[in-house]
């Protein structure tokens, strides 16, 4: 009931609660009361982390914390103010530039978020004489991105160059919809690794089809920062395609160990986005830790490429062991390594008998992925010991032989 008993206007959503919970995909938060790490302690419990983006373990790294002290200690807590206004810092700047001589490319802007370096980047390049063709598993902020634009917008099949290139012929010769006229722009996007399977675009193929129709591409490379590519630079360095590649996305959030998102390519796209882009018009820009930070993880990324060879060699055994205990891991080819299990129920639970073995692997549940395609969605990071990945090794197989996932 509301006020004064007048019926609730919100009493439905109790109801959509309670039918996500019949249904099994209701998903309550675990809270972590340590720091980010190999090992965290959530909901009280000490456990065995394989479920953050911490790749190279720098969000609690000592070099980390004391740029951010610094930062604190001569800058203060916040920024004050929308980048356009007064909030514009010497940090941001240098970051910046820092960025771009990392990512070769000309310029980068930053963003509060990878989310909103993609909401703001496509809808600020793109209008209703442009075209917008975009992989059918890109992320949700591409998708967000897709939806602020005016431009219409097409989807090829996923990972599927010869998809891709039947959807450009297509939109060449039909030209604008109902105009005489070809398109401004035609942005084709594509997540660089894609976060929910692990696996990586095929951007060789997806480029050159680009170029044969005069298409400009756009890479999220969120789940490659950091991961792919030299001391990772991500996909486009990965697959050496750097110059012919327009637009590049990155996150600071996940393997650079602190937050935010930025915006790489030409000087000229980053003036636009300075102009015109509406997270970065409208919201206030990073603290100076954050920057700071942001900062030191890129030097750190060059300086320790130990991290980067520890990451993968983590990763190697830990899929190669799951492989040889039973578990379908999908078609990763990198540190993403879903565990699939099929239904929710089953991976809800597969999840929590995890957590009671002290391994900590979340479930990944429709509507993020398809209904029957539900998994425990691990990542090994730089962090993790032998010792850890023995322990969490035996927790999956304790697990999967308990609620016959592999043969017992
Ligand atoms: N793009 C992709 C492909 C991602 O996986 C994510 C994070 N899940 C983002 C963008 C958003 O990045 P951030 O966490 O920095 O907002």
């Amino acid at each position: 009931m509301g006020p004064a008993g007048t019926p609730d206007p919100l009493a439905f959503i109790g109801d959509e609660l309670a039918d996500l919970r019949e249904r099994h995909l209701y998903r309550p938060l675990r809270v972590m009361s340590s720091a980010q790490g190999p090992v965290a302690v959530m909901d009280g419990r000490e456990v065995i982390s394989l479920s953050s983006n911490d790749y190279l373990g720098l969000s609690n790294h000592p070099r980390m914390k004391r740029a951010a002290i610094e930062a604190v200690e001569r800058y203060g807590a916040g920024s004050g103010a929308v980048r356009t206004i007064a909030g514009t810092m010497t940090l941001h700047e240098t970051l910046e530039a820092e960025l771009a001589a990392f990512k070769h490319t000309e310029a980068v802007l930053t963003f509060q978020s990878g989310f909103t370096a993609n909401t703001g980047v496509i809808p600020t390049i793109t209008g209703d004489a442009d075209l917008i063709v975009s992989d059918e598993l890109n992320h949700a902020s591409i998708i967000d991105g897709m939806r602020l634009s005016k431009a219409p917008r097409k989807v090829f099949k996923h990972a599927d160059p010869e998809s891709l290139r039947a959807v450009l012929a297509e939109a060449v010769t039909a030209g604008r919809d109902g105009h005489d006229q070809p398109y401004r722009l035609i942005l084709v996007v594509t997540d660089g690794v894609f976060s929910m399977d692990g696996d990586i675009a095929p951007l060789p193929a997806i480029v050159e089809a680009a170029e044969a129709f005069g298409a400009a591409v756009m890479v999220d490379d969120a789940h490659a920062s950091g991961v792919l590519g030299k001391d990772g630079r991500g996909s486009v360095s990965h697959f050496g395609l750097e110059g012919r590649v327009a637009i590049q996305v990155g996150t600071l959030s996940k393997a650079v160990g602190v937050l935010g998102g930025y915006v790489a390519g030409s000087q000229n796209l980053r003036d636009i986005l300075v102009q015109r882009a509406r997270p970065f018009l409208f919201s206030t820009s990073h603290p100076p830790a954050v920057a700071a930070a942001c900062s030191e993880a890129i030097k750190i990324m060059v300086d320790e490429p130990w991290l980067i060879e520890r990451l993968w060699a983590n990763t190697r055994r830990f899929k190669a062991e799951l492989t040889r205990l039973g578990f379908n891991t999908g078609r990763s080819e990198t540190p993403i390594t879903p565990v699939m299990l099929g239904d929710s129920e089953t991976t809800i639970r597969f999840s929590s008998r995890l957590f009671e073995e002290g391994v900590f692997g979340t479930s990944v549940i429709f509507p993020t992925v398809a209904l029957d395609r539900a998994r425990i969605r691990t990542i090994v990071t730089a962090a993790h010991t032998d010792d850890h990945l023995d322990r969490a090794l035996a927790a999956f197989d304790c697990v999967g032989r308990e609620l016959g996932v592999i043969a017992g």
